[in-house]
């Protein structure tokens, strides 16, 4: 990694050299796209203020200004083995859905895994930028994805962001053809990779309008049923939650995690159209932090 010094002094110089220099070693190479013009591209499709309001989106941990982009390692959660990753990949930025930096932590002495993962990603040089409510929130964000996956068609907001704004939290839309409640089930255990899906025992038979959210979407759910949707998908409802609403919807919790990995996608498109060269990386570790038997 390049020192203060030489970003301050000849930059062009240095990266060449830099460059040269890295083919010899494993050390990182780096490119002319800067850290923050990456973010200002995921900024672009995900701005920061379409944010949620108890979010914290936004680049949480960062390098000097200006300093160029080695390469980028996607993830949805920043845990030690992903940054050891990043580090190992000569990757100086990772891209996560979920933010390292929800609570204002008070002292960083390694106390807990998010303090461990500040010292690490500094130490490192690593740059920690979360796109989370916001990409949720942008049209073509997260549930906009999970419904391509499904196939669904004429895809909008389920709960619009207002202001006149575009975008909004969960999605409903149409699937091409009415499938029975098991085969739909099937294609939804099928689609999201799920070990398990949860869903309550409902009167209807068949599924053409489905609504859905990624994450903790469970508050989506009078919006679903508002929005006529004959199922409605997230990654987490709980338990009480799935009382009450069997002449209403099925409801299907498929889990957090499997509900926002193709998240990963939406990310790497938006970084390989604005770098095409720069290196980008689907994080290997497992950071789903739940097991199923
Ligand atoms: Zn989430």
């Amino acid at each position: 990694m390049r020192s203060l010094l030489q970003n301050l002094f000849f930059p062009s110089l240095i990266r060449t050299f830099a460059n040269r220099n890295d083919e010899t070693t494993t050390s990182r190479r780096f490119h002319d796209m800067k850290i923050r013009e990456i973010i200002g591209a995921l900024e672009q499709f995900a701005p920061l203020s379409l944010q949620d309001e108890y979010d914290n989106a936004g680049l949480q941990i960062g390098l000097t200004e200006d300093a160029d982009a080695s390469g980028a390692l996607l993830c949805l959660d920043v845990t030690e083995e992903v940054i050891a990753e990043a580090a190992e990949r000569g990757c100086n930025l990772i891209v996560a859905h979920h933010p390292l930096l929800f609570h204002a932590p008070k002292r960083i002495v390694g106390d807990d895994y998010v303090q461990r993962c500040i010292m690490q990603a500094i130490r490192s040089g690593i740059a920690i930028y979360s796109a989370h409510t916001n990409l949720d929130n942008a049209p073509g964000g997260v549930s906009w994805r999970m419904a391509e996956k499904l196939g669904l068609t004429k895809v909008h907001p389920l709960l619009p962001l207002g202001g006149g704004r575009d975008g909004g939290a969960g999605v409903v839309g149409a699937l091409p053809t009415v499938m029975e409640r098991e085969d739909f089930i099937a294609l939804v255990k099928e689609t999201f990779d799920a070990d398990s899906v949860r869903y309550n025992s409902w009167t209807g038979e068949r599924v053409k309008t489905v609504a859905l959210c990624g994450g903790a979407g469970a508050f989506l759910i009078p919006e679903a049923i508002g929005a006529g949707a004959d199922v409605f998908i997230t990654g987490e409802i709980g338990y009480h939650r799935f009382f009450g609403y069997e002449n209403d919807i099925q409801l299907m919790e498929i889990g957090h995690y499997e509900s926002e990995q193709f998240t990963l996608e939406i990310l790497r498109e938006i970084i390989t159209k604005t770098d095409p060269s720069l290196p980008v990386f689907d994080t290997t570790v497992e950071t789903n932090p739940i097991n199923y038997l």
